[in-house]
């Protein structure tokens, strides 16, 4: 994560490699906190235009503003109370008031466009409350920003698309993208991405694994130096960023990125190969999604399911939730795009670091997001949410097999509460007629946090699968967020915690006699299958990408040996010989 000055004709940076992969193109710089603003001069005749263009916007904005209005209704009172005055309060921003008064102005005044009007309005009126002594109105000017990103939003017509407009072949360089951002760019036309801030667990990084854009976060001090359009290199497996390379670093590129195709072209004949050990163990090796449309990528490698499907991102980059019909409409693509094998699709996981804008302003912020109103907990707060996304499951289940996965479970409690919802909504689902499998989905638990961990058998006996988050896990048993570069060396699935969560797990689901998986990122690195085999996983759930190189691995194993080495490493105590141990078992084979 530094810079290294000894050839002044290119800036070489660090960071944390989390896509592989090497891009190569000019650079497209987010500058920190900047809103893509268009900003130019409008003739004096246009000026009634340009001033109905902004009048439009604002009416979609009391529109969209409405359409939250009535949803909030449905949160419990005294939620509903608190965010019906947000809403009010933002109503009030846009119909008449400082703000859209002072925006025409702008345009008749200084004959500039709608949206720089805007912003320049949101700007001034930001700057005077923040010299209030009143906390609570000072507090307002977070509302202020809203609005207008609401009303800038409307106005442009790019909705979320906030890289639509994005040349062929750039490498975006910005202080952070967050997972939902990432969810936006579109691999045809982002070559790659580098950022300040991420860490390589985060959902940001998995994201970019998923879309496939090489991809390196944490790299310090890179704002600094490229402008837009200069050359940039990201090489997302190596974690280097190279700004202004020379032709000689260029061709090395190049010539690397040749030999990763050609590794990537061969492994794509294990496709049809059977994913068994050397000895004839067969291990199912299932594929993560966060989009219906990676069902495509998951086929392509061959995966004999979807492991994990992240429904969460179907709520983001939009300003309402996706109602029963959408929902199942999605999860149906994946049904029947998976042609019978099995879908096991999430509950929803939003909270910490995945935001949905639509539900944003109904809860409090949090100290500790990751501690906080997230996954099951946010669906136990509401209901309601997770009674629709439970429909559109139950729905999708007549079109093929379909399994449902809990995230963030830390009771059985939690379990029994959802089990009985699943029952009353297919009753009711029932009553009206609605055409579902014959018999519930299967009903499973993620096990990522260490006290989910240390109650597996209880939760096994609760449940029909266990699934096993190691990237939670590994951020909870170690407390290292895991999209913090700067604790990121400290992130470490080969702590010997970890390994003993995930021991102990595999075992209770074992005595259970139900499967067990592993969906965290470590499924995805062949570097890992060995011992997690050795520990008796033996279905794994990764980004469609890494199925290849996992396949190869298993492949070459012998299920004997991963035992007894996996065994001897559960017996150290520190996880530098365990890496050794494991690198050397790797190597042998
Ligand atoms: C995990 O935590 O390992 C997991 C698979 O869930 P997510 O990455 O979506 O938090
Ligand atoms: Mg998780």
């Amino acid at each position: 994560m530094k810079t290294d000055l000894s050839d002044p004709k290119e800036l070489r940076f660090s960071g944390l490699g989390v896509s592989s992969g090497i891009a190569i193109g000019p650079a497209y710089v987010i500058e920190t906190g900047a809103t893509q603003v268009p900003e130019y001069q409008v003739a004096a005749d246009a000026v009634d235009a340009e001033c109905q263009r902004f009048a439009d916007a604002a009416a979609k904005a009391r529109r969209q503003i409405k359409k939250l209005k009535a949803k909030a209704l449905l949160l419990p009172e005294a939620a509903a109370e608190e965010v019906g005055f947000l809403l009010d309060a933002h109503m009030a921003m846009v119909s008449g008031s400082r703000l859209t008064r002072g925006v025409e102005r702008r345009i008749r005044e200084e004959l500039i466009n709608a949206e720089a009007a805007t912003q320049a309005e949101i700007t001034e009126i930001a700057h005077s409350f923040q010299g209030m002594a009143d906390a609570y109105l000072a507090a307002r000017i977070a509302d202020v920003r809203e609005v207008g990103a609401r009303l800038i939003r409307n106005l442009t017509e790019r909705e979320y698309q906030a890289f639509s407009m994005l040349p062929q072949g750039v490498i975006i360089i910005a202080e952070e993208l967050s997972p939902a951002e990432t969810a936006l760019l579109d691999p045809s036309v982002v070559a790659g991405f580098a950022s300040v801030q991420g860490g390589a667990e985060g959902h940001t990084a998995i994201m970019a694994r998923s879309l496939g854009i090489p991809a390196v976060l944490g790299v310090h001090g890179l704002l600094r130096t490229p402008r837009n359009g200069d050359l940039v290199i990201v090489d997302g497996g190596r974690g280097k960023v190279i700004v202004g390379p020379t032709e000689e670093t260029l061709a090395e590129y190049r010539a690397h990125r040749d030999t990763l195709e050609q590794e990537r072209e061969k492994l794509k004949g294990l496709r049809r190969l059977p994913s068994v050990t050397s000895d004839g163990t067969p291990v199912a090796l299932y594929a993560n999604i966060e989009l219906p449309r990676e069902i495509a990528a998951a086929l392509e490698a061959g995966a004999g399911g979807i492991g994990l499907f992240r429904t969460e991102f179907m709520f983001m980059n939009r300003d309402t939730l996706p109602d029963e019909d959408e929902q199942y409409e999605a999860l149906r693509t994946v049904v029947e795009g998976m042609e019978g094998r099995t879908v096991t699709a999430r509950t929803l996981d939003l909270g910490s670091d995945k935001l949905a804008e639509a539900l944003d302003n109904r809860f409090n912020q949090s100290d500790n997001p990751a501690l906080g109103l997230r996954a099951v907990r946010l669906s136990q707060r509401e209901p309601k949410l997770l009674e629709t996304q439970l429909a559109a499951m139950l729905r999708a289940s007549a079109h093929g097999p379909l399994r449902i996965l809990l995230p963030l479970i830390t009771t059985v409690s939690e379990v029994r509460w959802v089990r009985n919802m699943v029952a009353t909504v297919a009753k009711r689902l029932k009553r009206r007629g609605v055409k579902m499998a014959e018999t519930l989905p299967l009903l499973g638990v993620m096990i990522e946090v260490p006290g989910a961990a240390l109650t597996a058998d209880a939760l096994a006996a609760c449940s029909d699968f266990l699934a096993i988050g190691t990237n939670d896990l590994t951020q909870y048993t170690l407390a290292i967020d895991r999209g913090d570069d700067q604790v990121a060396h400290l992130y470490d699935p080969l702590h010997p915690a970890v390994l003993r969560l995930i021991q102990f797990t595999a075992q209770a689901a074992l005595r259970a006699r139900i499967p067990v998986s592993v969906c965290g990122e470590i499924a995805g690195d062949p570097r890992f299958t060995a011992l997690l085999v050795g520990l008796g996983i033996h279905e794994f759930s990764m980004n469609p990408s890494k199925l290849p190189v996992v396949k190869r691995r298993i492949r070459s194993l012998d299920l004997r040996s991963a035992s007894r080495r996996a065994q001897t490493i559960m017996d150290q105590s520190d996880s530098a010989r365990i890496a050794e141990l494991l690198d050397e078992f790797n190597a042998a084979d």
